[in-house]
């Protein structure tokens, strides 16, 4: 049904999770390149589409640049536990698309030949690849407060949704710290910035923008990338109800000393680093943490329907779940740092501990202990990952039914819908089209195209009803298209 666009004062927020995926080749009768190999990936893509940079009949959109880092980037979601179903589907689009590729790559490389597609952000050489979060944020918030208030934040949150690393000697907490060198900037193709600023709110931009956050991982756990939005849609929420009132946040004294130095320490040293705040004083991660989740706390008890509603029809968690998910998870690791509570939700923890269970049954040799970190986030032909879930030592938050209706079924509420329905629509029908976050264009055999500037519209307006109608009368004409 219909729901209420965004308002400056109101809680509603859109999540949506760009993912780029490392592949790699093992067990070919001859070398074989992985850029190559994301090219035949994408064949399918290619055939239908004609190009390698599509949008699907779940809204997503589906890409390839050169070089062989294929990317999801999730619809627009109206809850943080919609973007991760949706994430969970871009896993299960970019499964099918390499084991398809592999099917055809073993008649000429070998019935050895296995594609491995790895939903890290780290690859052996040292290269990096990313995890964006986006939100949807009202403009009262300024960048100044995203950095003093919202950084120290996201920084400290990895003890929670960090991936965790095995570098071949010792373990990180993060897939991202290492490789990020910069606060926050509009660049990222020459520095590596924790938020980009690059402003393309793909909304209202008077009222708007798109905070883009790249300092985060790529999670396997649902928990993880559910609880990855959720703490930083309360955060945002705070943050844009002080800047509406006029009112402090309780965050005003947690800006960090030196933000690069801190994401080291916490990647290093997990969540008792060391951290120097600007205001000379030192703290925790944890105890970071714990006056975020304070702050949060008191504005909810204040705010509480408006909050819980900006949560409403959230699949996978409700505000208390979250809020109740994130006092344990502070509290689990206050008395053990090594994170064995967290072991079954925090990717970082699990991996830790299923690699502290093989050097209690004798030495590990790091070459194997570096595979099976890799083996942890292959999507493709990894089998860890599911070894641990069947074993309850990692835990789901959905069933795989849930994931593959979100293959095929835009989330709920959101511009999304509609450009899901326009896709579906345009590909049964001998017609030319693309699009983008904000538009849907037909190109033959007629021109026409709509412009959805508003992300929670799920509804249309009569110019997308003479669009979808454009496209279904193509069926009939058996007009002679050229597309
Ligand atoms: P790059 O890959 O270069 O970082 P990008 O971040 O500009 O590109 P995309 O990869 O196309 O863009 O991904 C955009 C993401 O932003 C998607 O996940 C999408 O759902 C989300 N999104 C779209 N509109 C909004 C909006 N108004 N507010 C927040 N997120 C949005
Ligand atoms: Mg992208
Ligand atoms: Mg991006």
């Amino acid at each position: 049904g219909a729901r209420p666009s965004a308002h400056l004062d109101d809680f509603a927020r859109i999540f949506g999770i760009e993912t780029e995926y490392g592949l790699s080749v093992t067990g070919a009768s001859r070398p074989c390149d992985a850029g190559q190999v994301a090219m035949m990936m994408f064949q399918p893509i290619m055939q239908r589409v004609r190009a390698t940079n599509t949008y699907l009949t779940n809204g997503s959109r589906l890409y390839l640049d050169v070089g062989a880092h294929p990317e999801y980037a999730t619809a627009e979601a109206r809850t943080p536990g919609d973007a991760t179903l949706a994430d969970a589907a871009g896993e299960h689009i970019m499964r099918d698309l390499a084991l398809d590729a592999q099917r055809r790559l073993r008649a000429t490389l070998g019935q050895g030949a296995t594609i491995h597609l790895f939903k890290n952000n780290a690859d052996s050489a040292g290269h990096s690849f990313g995890c964006h979060e986006n939100y949807l944020v009202r403009r009262g918030v300024a960048l100044g407060q995203i950095e003093t208030q919202l950084l120290p934040f996201l920084i400290t949150r990895q003890i929670l949704t960090g991936a965790g690393r095995f570098d071949g000697v010792r373990w990180h907490v993060t897939q991202r710290a290492a490789f990020v060198d910069e606060t926050v900037s509009s660049a990222t193709t020459r520095s590596r910035p924790m938020i980009n600023t690059r402003d393309e709110p793909h909304a209202d931009p008077e009222s708007f923008r798109r905070l883009h956050v790249i300092i985060g991982d790529s999670n396997r756990s649902q928990w993880a990338t559910t609880m990855k939005l959720a703490t930083t849609h309360l955060v945002l929420c705070l943050m844009e109800w002080g800047a509406r009132h006029g009112e402090e946040t309780g965050l005003e004294s947690i800006a960090l000393a030196d933000p690069v130095e801190a994401n080291l320490a916490v990647d290093a040293d997990g969540p008792r680093a060391a951290l120097r705040l600007a205001d000379g004083t030192t703290t925790t991660p944890l105890a970071l943490q714990r006056r975020v989740l304070g702050a949060v706390l008191r504005f909810v008890r204040m705010r509480r329907d408006e909050v819980a509603a900006s949560l409403d029809g959230d699949p996978l968690m409700t505000l208390d779940d979250v809020l109740g998910e994130w006092e344990r998870g502070i509290e689990t690791l206050a008395y053990d740092d090594e994170g064995a509570g967290l072991a079954d939700r925090a990717d970082w923890a699990c991996k830790r501990r299923f690699a502290a269970r093989l050097a209690a049954r004798g030495a590990v040799d790091p070459m194997r202990l570096a595979q099976l970190d890799l083996d942890y986030h292959d999507i493709a032909s990894g089998a860890l990952f599911a070894s641990l879930t069947r074993h309850g030592m990692m835990r789901a938050l959905c069933d795989d039914a849930r994931i593959e209706r979100a293959v095929t079924t835009p989330p709920a509420g959101t511009r999304a819908v509609l450009r899901g329905a326009f896709v579906a629509h345009a590909e049964a029908a001998p017609v030319a089209w693309s699009c983008d976050w904000t538009q849907l264009r037909l190109t033959a055999p007629v021109k026409d195209d709509v412009m959805i500037l508003d992300p929670f519209d799920a509804v249309g307006d009569e110019r997308y009803a003479r669009l979808l109608a454009l496209i279904d009368g193509a069926c009939g004409t058996g007009a002679d298209m050229a597309v």
